[in-house]
């Protein structure tokens, strides 16, 4: 029998077939050579340089709408997507990010619910990385309960005319396209708002301590008329939206884990080598204790998230079950975040390391995408039958 892999004592890898192994391979690559070495730098200048360029190469890669079919699409399952997004995740959150909303919010909502002519245009470009696209759900007033947005679309002979305010839209400054939700006299639609359309300004939000290398933004919209068929013409209510939601929830499921994995190695590394008192600080008990509940939580973590991925290639997952995943996993990784950060020491601190820079961004991955309370709720409704949202 082969030594214990101290990475990965339980094996886990084990569990994944050949292609997906291939696919963690080649985007764990991908980021060593494009992000890593230059992400420290972006986190703390707050801004990514050469965004539009990093969105084409990600494009290369096969990773933006890599689980949709068609358009220019790679129409990967829904496992090998997870493993992507948890190796994106171990460099950044906010690099997972600009490729969730992509793939996940934008393209996913032009490619359920848009039309035929919206998918043309759009989704090959946005596969490749040559067009950027943002998901505006959030307002200044309407963050965990949608349905009370104010951004209104209102009819003017066949056109549209949209007015409002989005809140903290990722890749919002730098999207040629944005997926608006607005209330109409028929309910919440969604609209593909194509950024250079007079009365839309995307200002930049700044200040943020958390997803700094992750471009965060206000839409405002000022009187931005639209044709008829910039509407999406099936969905209405909150349906549109939450389904969208439920696809980019399913990526933090592994992300999150990607993060923490990250963290975790990086205070396993540091341990063997600190020397304290004559020995490695990883010799201590206390050490040890906290280096095996972050592997504990780290493995039941990522067990969950490919369960939940072998349930959503079999079209079985429930949005209940993405709400138990984000959930655990979310919350799960930025324990084990801040626990590396106790083994570093000062050194925990320092953007030297990652382990700080991740336990930051966790705290935007456990407000965005529904919070933490939230899908407690939704948990707790799934256990008791008893709705306590309101
Ligand atoms: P609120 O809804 O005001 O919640 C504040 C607190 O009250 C939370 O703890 C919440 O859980 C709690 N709370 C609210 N209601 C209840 C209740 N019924 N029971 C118990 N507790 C409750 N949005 C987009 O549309 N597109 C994006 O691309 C996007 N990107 C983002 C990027 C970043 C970096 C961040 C931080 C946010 C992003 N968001 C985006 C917004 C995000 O989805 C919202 O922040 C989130 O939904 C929470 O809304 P809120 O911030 O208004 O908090």
């Amino acid at each position: 029998m082969s030594a214990v892999d101290r990475r990965d004592p339980a094996d886990l890898t084990s569990l994944l077939d050949h292609e997906e192994r291939a696919v963690a391979d080649s985007v764990r690559k991908f980021c060593a050579d494009a992000v890593d070495p230059y992400v420290a730098d972006w986190f703390e200048r707050g801004e990514i340089p050469g965004v539009r360029d990093l969105a084409r190469e990600l494009g290369s890669l096969g990773v933006l709408g890599m689980h949709l079919e068609g358009y220019g699409c790679a129409g990967m399952s829904a496992v090998q997507y997870g493993l992507a997004c948890l190796e994106l995740e171990a460099s950044d959150s906010g690099i997972r990010s600009l490729v969730s909303v992509q793939g996940s919010l934008a393209m996913y909502a032009i490619h359920r619910w848009g039309s035929e002519e919206h998918r043309q245009e759009w989704l090959p470009r946005m596969a490749a990385g040559e067009a950027i696209g943002c998901f505006g759900l959030t307002e200044p007033d309407a963050g965990s309960d949608p349905a009370s947005m104010r951004t209104r679309a209102c009819r003017d002979g066949d056109d549209w005319v949209l007015d409002g305010r989005k809140m903290w839209i990722t890749n919002g400054s730098v999207a040629d396209v944005a997926v608006v939700w607005a209330q109409t006299d028929d309910g919440v639609r969604g609209f593909v708002v194509p950024t250079d359309t007079a009365g839309f300004s995307a200002p930049l939000i700044k200040h943020k301590m958390s997803l700094r290398a992750s471009v965060t933004s206000e839409l405002v919209l000022d009187g931005v008329r639209l044709p008829g068929a910039a509407a999406f013409p099936e969905v209405r209510g909150l349906k549109g939206p939450l389904s969208c939601l439920n696809e980019a929830r399913y990526g933090i499921v592994w992300g999150a884990m990607g993060a923490a994995r990250s963290a975790l190695q990086t205070a396993q590394t540091y341990a063997g080598e600190r020397t304290q008192f004559g020995r490695p600080i990883a010799g201590f008990q206390l050490t040890q204790q906290k280096l095996a509940d972050m592997y504990l939580e780290y493995a039941k973590g990522f067990l969950l998230a490919l369960h939940l991925g072998r349930l959503k290639d079999a079209g079985e997952l429930r949005s209940e079950q993405v709400s138990l995943g984000k959930l655990n996993n979310v919350r799960e990784a930025i324990e084990i975040c801040r626990t590396a950060r106790t083994i570093l020491g000062a050194n925990g601190i320092s953007l030297e390391f990652p382990v700080i820079r991740h336990a930051n961004n966790l705290e935007s991955v456990l407000t965005y995408e529904g919070t933490v309370e939230m899908h407690t709720l939704v948990v707790g409704q799934a256990l008791t039958g008893i709705a306590a949202f309101r």
